[in-house]
């Protein structure tokens, strides 16, 4: 299998990558961010208590997360392999997703961390919230919690697959196209 991790700040491009890289790689996709946002839209239990916390920027907690992740990993028993995105977001996580998938005889191939700077994301995430109806991409405190987040809680896990010798970072600023090659390139060299 080939598991991918793609890592990096909110805004970093993520989102926008995954779709491109399932297409190339016939990878299921998995953002946790995505299936909170359609419990939220649901109005169920689970998307009620994820909203307290995504409203304010901050993390969800990893009993309401990792069981959401967990449930998605089961819907695609037969999978060639997994682009986790907006996951893991704590070491706990990681070493979560470590058993998750060693249980499943498979261990992730990469973390790939999109690297873009500070001064570049502000002004992506405030312009996605034109668009996006994303109610935390529409306020600058909201989008610096997240940012500060990022920083403190979530930037550790590239550590910890970095002590694998698994972690790598693609230049995450410029062309779509560009960025898509950057991180292929990475993919294409993995051995297999
Ligand atoms: P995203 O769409 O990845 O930017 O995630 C939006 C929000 O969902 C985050 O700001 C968190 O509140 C929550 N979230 C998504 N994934 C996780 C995760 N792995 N752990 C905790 N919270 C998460």
């Amino acid at each position: 299998m080939l598991n991918l991790i793609l890592f990096g700040a909110p805004g970093s491009g993520k989102g926008t990558q995954s779709p491109l890289l399932v297409e190339k790689y016939a990878l299921v996709h998995i953002s946790t961010g995505d299936v909170f946002r359609s419990h939220i839209s649901r109005k169920t239990d689970l998307g009620i208590s994820a909203k307290a916390f995504m409203d304010k920027g901050a993390l969800v907690p990893d009993t309401l997360t990792v069981e959401l992740l967990k449930n998605e990993i089961e819907q695609h028993p037969n999978a060639k392999g997994f682009i986790f995105d907006g996951f893991p977001r704590t070491t706990a996580q990681a070493e979560i997703l470590d058993k998750m998938l060693a249980e499943k005889g498979t261990s992730i191939s990469a973390l790939i961390a999109l690297d873009v700077p500070e001064v570049v994301l502000i002004p992506r995430l405030l312009n996605r919230g034109k668009t996006s109806a994303r109610p935390d991409d529409q306020d600058i405190d909201i989008v610096k919690n997240r940012l500060a987040t990022y920083e403190r809680e979530t930037s550790v896990v590239a550590q910890h697959y970095a002590a694998l010798g698994k972690a790598h970072k693609a230049n995450g600023v410029g062309e779509i196209g560009e960025i898509l090659k950057n991180i292929c390139q990475i993919v294409d060299n993995l051995p297999r």
